[in-house]
């Protein structure tokens, strides 16, 4: 009895640990052990009602792989609770010649899901992305083939074309940036990097297009270096300093200001433009997320851009915040930890 009471606590002392759940049940599904996780997940609550498996959850699913585990055979399914999804994982007991029982293995796959479904999302957002340019590339190449534009219209489909491959190209090199960054394997090669300096050639690199949307640059603050990936913080900084370019008005301004507190880098990007309304903020980070399609559809961009400077700057441990007023403009406002102290200069 003292050895069969010890290694029932030691059984329960194991499985109350579990963040998943675990329930184990006789042939005819009565539960004869179980942790506090299977109920957690399944959100239901232990009492005399809940003494068989079925009790536990009444969703179609759930039922169907009980069944089938009862029947001997392996099955699963995902449940979608009010507090997250939950795979089911029910496996039959075997003896050589019937069923004993089974096991039933609760986890919870919330994050995972999430994953899956922003994987697919990105997946048909790429190929639609994708489509359209080609779309019209390949009507105009074929009426131009076809000898259906007329010789002085040559020059402006043939302008369209380069438009839309310039679209392609972007589109692709932000792809390309993105899957860099979403794959943690790549060794991170940090060097020391002085961002007042990136901002300054991303400042000139972006004069052009200043420029044309008549808007004006400025740089202030000093000279902090961080050990960082140059390349990587050059996406930040340029990413950012484009949109204050885009979404301004004629005429009007944005400024960069490198500063810092003790250990950490401050990147302050703001413009005297549009503004973001607040209920976009929350999403601007999204992939593909364009605020107004439509009105945006005029100022080429890929949807992307925002999203690879947040995780450019998850890549290096910092934090972006963003404080917007419609119409007066927008900053955003870049964190990242210093590191490495050089010369005392930070
Ligand atoms: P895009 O390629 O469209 O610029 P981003 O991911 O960089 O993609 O930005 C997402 C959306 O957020 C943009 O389409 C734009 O509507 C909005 N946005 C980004 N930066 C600014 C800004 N500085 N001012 C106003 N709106 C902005």
């Amino acid at each position: 009895m003292i050895e069969l009471s010890q290694s029932r606590e030691q059984f329960s002392l194991i499985t109350e640990s579990m963040s998943e759940g675990l329930i184990i049940a006789d042939q005819k599904a009565n539960i004869l052990a179980s942790n506090v996780s299977a109920y957690v997940l399944l959100e239901a609550k232990p009492s005399p009602e809940t003494h068989t498996v079925f009790s536990l959850c009444h969703s179609e699913e759930y039922r169907r792989c009980i069944h089938n585990a009862m029947g001997g055979i392996r099955a699963e399914c995902i449940l979608n609770t009010e507090n997250g999804d939950r795979k089911v994982i029910a496996s039959p007991a075997n003896s050589p010649d019937s069923v004993n029982g089974f096991v039933v293995f609760i986890l919870d796959v919330t994050e995972q899901q999430k994953l899956e479904t922003m994987r697919r999302e990105f997946t048909s957002n790429v190929s639609h992305e994708l489509k359209t340019p080609l779309t019209t590339i390949y009507g105009i190449s074929d009426m131009l083939a076809n000898g259906m534009v007329k010789s002085e219209d040559v020059s402006r489909f043939g302008t369209d074309i380069r438009n839309e491959a310039d679209r392609l190209i972007a589109l692709i090199n932000d792809i390309v940036s993105l899957s860099k960054l979403d794959e943690d394997s790549v060794p991170k090669q940090f060097e020391e990097v002085d961002l007042y300096e990136i901002a300054e050639e991303v400042i000139s690199r972006l004069s052009i297009s200043a420029k044309e949307k008549n808007v004006t640059a400025s740089l202030t603050g000093s000279h902090v270096k961080i050990t960082g990936s140059r390349t990587v913080l050059e996406e930040i900084i340029y990413n950012l300093c484009d949109n204050a370019i885009k979404y301004n008005i004629d005429g009007g301004s944005y400024t960069v200001k490198i500063s810092h507190i003790p250990t950490k880098a401050m990147i302050t990007v703001s413009d005297t433009g549009t503004g973001i309304p607040a209920a976009h903020i929350d999403r601007i980070f999204e992939r593909f997320y364009r605020i107004d399609k439509s009105r945006s559809r005029k100022i080429k961009g890929t949807g992307l851009g925002l999203s690879i400077v947040k995780h450019a700057v998850s890549y290096h441990g910092g934090k972006i915040r963003v404080r917007s007023t419609s119409e007066k403009g927008t900053a955003f406002l870049v964190e990242l930890p210093i590191t490495k102290k050089t010369d005392g200069q930070n």
